[in-house]
């Protein structure tokens, strides 16, 4: 059964695709699958706004990054110290 509907999905697999999320690489499916967790997960409400923040203060600041991934990591470090550490991939 092919049915393009999505599945409630938990924490992990939200965080997991919190950056292909911002980034907009995900598909129509998974993106709707990870709003709709967003939407009822506080939790997870907090960390996508808190990645969200950090991106566009990234974007309006590149001319001076010099290290984007470095910056990156710091966040990725920020999020486990919130109890996400087995579930990030840092890219
Ligand atoms: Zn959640």
């Amino acid at each position: 059964m092919t049915r393009a509907e999505s599945e409630p999905i938990d924490c992990r697999t939200a965080v997991q695709r919190l950056w292909d999320y911002l980034d907009g690489e995900l598909d129509a499916v998974r993106l709707a699958e990870v709003t709709a967790h967003v939407e009822r997960c506080a939790a997870c409400s907090e960390h996508m706004q808190f990645a969200r923040t950090f991106l566009s203060a990234l974007s309006a600041s590149r001319a001076e990054v010099a290290d984007a991934t470095a910056l990156r990591a710091r966040v990725v470090s920020a999020l486990q110290r919130e109890g996400f550490s087995s579930t990030l991939h840092v890219r």
